[in-house]
């Protein structure tokens, strides 16, 4: 039986911010790899 695209996804581990561990909000898509505060910080 096919997993739903939701189930899918609530199963997946949550992304995490290689910079301080902050859990990233998937709002965006997934080319974000640090949390905003972090993206904040750098200079581009
Ligand atoms: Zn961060």
């Amino acid at each position: 039986m096919l997993q739903s695209p939701v189930e899918f996804f609530r199963n997946l581990p949550k992304k995490v911010c290689p910079e301080c561990g902050e859990q990233i909000n998937e709002q965006a898509e997934s080319y974000m790899m640090e949390c905003d505060r972090c993206l904040a910080q750098k200079p581009e």
